[in-house]
């Protein structure tokens, strides 16, 4: 710790050419870069220009040529019962055969791979044998059912998918291959190959000449040599898709270079996470924690990353603490949801273990209330640091720097801006920069965006600039959709999206693609979902239809039939994460006299609030039978 935070980002915002080349010095470079950002076509950056590198050597090769025997991977299922550890050297190996796989199914760098996995080591593997071919990965969380799979093996145009049969939930075993089957058959593209692993949890139809046999091929091919392809820093190394306000998913696009550096630098100075240590966040690797910190983050870093299938309260709610004990975790990383989840349960199972090596837990992806954060710092007597980022931008914008100085958390506040993020709050009319303490208006980043942040949307450049940097006409300014103060001592404090976004469980979820997904069934002419305040999962989403027809639910039973095939038709679709907690029916829904739906107003009303100044709703009684139905009166 030589530097204070202060100093730090001061010298991250004045001199951005000489910190980031400092930070560039953590990661190895085949071919160095020659120049540090090239600012000549805003809003795009391209970072480290000239130069080469790899994410997969970053990670796996160049610890195991020094630390073959140090652990770099544990993995453990409370699902199925079983554990293993691999060593640097193993890791390269598992790796690397995997890269023989595709590489011998035709994969190349710039191809797209899709990988649709639960949280199984493999899924590490296929993720790091593409970075190491330069092929691009765009991994699928599991919990997203077929139509939703369709929709971005359409977008992203894979020549290969890597599936298993089955992912396990609470004990009950969840097949992957069907839904991937019936997207594969939705899909207008048609991956050439799909590379299955059999776990022997649920037994499935191979399609002749597409499917091929992971354990086979493995077996024939262990022990090749596939070497890492140098690739330019702005080659593209994963794209990701996210939630937004339309009902089609953004595909999140990511470099080489750029996140590999990002990623050292937040793994030093941010989570202070040493190499020989380890590292354990619980996230999934469908979602962007998973990539930067279950895979990447750490393992650039030279720690070995725990890698968790299960919740947290199976076997009982101890299980975290055990594996922080066992594997001397140094360094957590959760979510508020989680959190609250084991809020519910025995408290003695938090202080069973010994938790000596944590030095911190970072929980991230959702708002962190006041009395979830001081029951887990008191719980576990350690730092809980939030953590404010997103998707696109693929490390912390808003967070307390661990690896510089132990800055005291404020409760409520993620923290305070990291090293390259120009953040600004923006006035929500004039888009005039706020600088007084205490105003609330759109959180935002000046151009350009640090390293490891997106570098487009995956194909649809204009998509990029209109979406993120059309805010303030005439300004390029990222906007981070996200609603914030700052405090006089230069801590943020969010307040909600200002979009249709919502987040479950730190789930992100656009409300359109829900919407979407219930409108086509048969019997629904109208809907809108909105996100409500949930005690446990932060927000959930909730449905308000109206009918084709209403006498479908003229009875409260009809009415219970009918959400059911609602929801069943989501679940089937899009996956129960998107699920909403319950479908109302209604004769209309409030809108605008234009015609444009009050989702804000609905979901006012759903948290029994203000719905604010109404003066364009349409018709009153369509607010008034919402608020009757959700006061339990209709
Ligand atoms: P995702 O892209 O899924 O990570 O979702 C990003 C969004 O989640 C942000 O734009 C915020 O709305 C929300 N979010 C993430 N982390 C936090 C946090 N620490 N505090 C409040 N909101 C958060």
């Amino acid at each position: 710790m030589t530097d204070s935070y202060a100093a730090l980002y001061r010298r991250s915002i004045d001199d951005p050419d000489g910190f980031w080349t400092e930070q560039a010095r953590r990661i190895d470079w085949e071919h160095p870069f020659d120049q540090v950002c090239d600012t000549s076509r805003p809003p795009f950056a391209r970072w480290f220009v000239g130069g080469r590198t790899n994410l997969c050597h970053n990670a796996v090769d160049r610890h195991a040529a020094t630390r073959p025997g140090d652990t770099a991977l544990i993995w453990v299922s409370s699902e199925v019962g079983q554990e293993r550890v691999y060593t640097f050297s193993e890791l390269k190996d598992e790796v690397e055969v995997m890269a023989a796989m595709l590489a011998g199914q035709g994969v190349r760098a710039g191809d797209r791979v899709l990988i649709y996995l639960p949280m199984i080591p493999e899924a590490a593997f296929a993720m790091l044998a593409c970075a190491r071919l330069g092929a691009i990965h765009s991994v699928v969380f599991g919990g997203f059912a077929s139509h939703a799979l369709a929709n971005r093996i359409d977008d992203a145009e894979p020549v290969l998918v890597v599936s298993a049969d089955a992912g396990s939930r609470n004990g009950r075993v969840v097949p992957y291959k069907p839904l991937l089957d019936e997207a594969i058959r939705l899909a207008a593209h048609k991956p050439a190959k799909v590379l299955m692993i059999d776990r022997g949890l649920s037994a499935f139809e191979r399609v002749a000449d597409r499917d091929l046999d992971h354990a086979a091929l493995r077996e024939r091919l262990w022990g090749a040599r596939v070497s890492c392809e140098w690739l330019p820093s702005d080659a593209i190394s994963y794209t990701l898709y996210t939630s937004g306000t339309t009902g089609r998913p953004k595909g999140v696009q990511r470099d080489v270079g750029g996140y590999a550096v990002a990623l050292a630098t937040s793994m030093a100075q941010i989570y202070d996470g040493r190499a020989g240590e380890t590292f354990f966040s619980t996230s999934d690797i469908g979602w962007v924690v998973g990539h930067s910190y279950i895979v990447y983050g750490p393992l650039i870093a030279g720690m070995a990353t725990l890698m968790y299938e299960g919740t947290p309260v199976s076997p009982d709610a101890a299980v975290w603490w055990r594996l922080v004990e066992q594997y001397r975790v140094t360094v957590m990383f959760s979510a508020p949801t989680a959190v609250r989840v084991l809020k519910k349960q025995d408290p003695a199972c938090l202080t069973r273990h010994d938790l000596s090596s944590l030095r911190a837990l970072f929980l991230a992806g959702e708002p962190l209330d006041e009395p979830t954060a001081r029951w887990i710092a008191d719980a576990i007597g350690k730092p809980v640091i939030d953590n404010y980022w997103q998707t696109e931008t693929g490390w912390p914008i808003l967070t307390l720097a661990r690896g510089v100085e132990p800055a005291q958390p404020k409760f409520g506040s993620p923290g305070v801006p990291m090293p390259g993020y120009r953040v600004q709050l923006l006035d929500e009319r004039t888009g005039a920069v706020l600088e007084a303490p205490h105003q609330k208006g759109l959180l935002a980043i000046a151009y350009p965006l640090p390293p490891g942040c997106m570098q487009t949307v995956w194909r649809d450049d204009e998509r990029f600039v209109r979406t993120y940097w059309s805010s303030v006409p005439g300004q390029q300014v990222y906007s981070t959709f996200d609603w914030a103060l700052r405090d006089e001592d230069g801590y943020y404090f969010i307040l909600g999206r200002s979009d249709d976004v919502i987040n479950v469980a730190g789930h992100r979820l656009g409300t359109r693609e829900i919407e979407e997904c219930i409108a086509g069934h048969p019997a629904v002419a109208e809907v809108a979902v909105v996100g409500v305040a949930d005690a446990l999962k932060g927000q959930v989403a909730m449905a308000f239809a109206v009918l084709k027809d209403p006498a479908r639910a003229a009875t409260p039973q009809e009415a219970l039939v009918l959400e059911g095939e609602i929801l069943k038709r989501v679940d089937q679709q899009l996956g129960a994460v998107a699920r909403p907690s319950r479908v109302r029916f209604v004769q209309l829904l409030p809108k605008t006299r234009s015609g444009k739906l009050l989702r804000r107003a609905i979901q006012a009303v759903c948290e029994q609030r203000d719905p604010g100044d109404l003066i364009t709703l349409d018709d009153p009684a369509a607010l008034q039978q919402i608020r009757e139905l959700v006061s339990g009166a209709g």
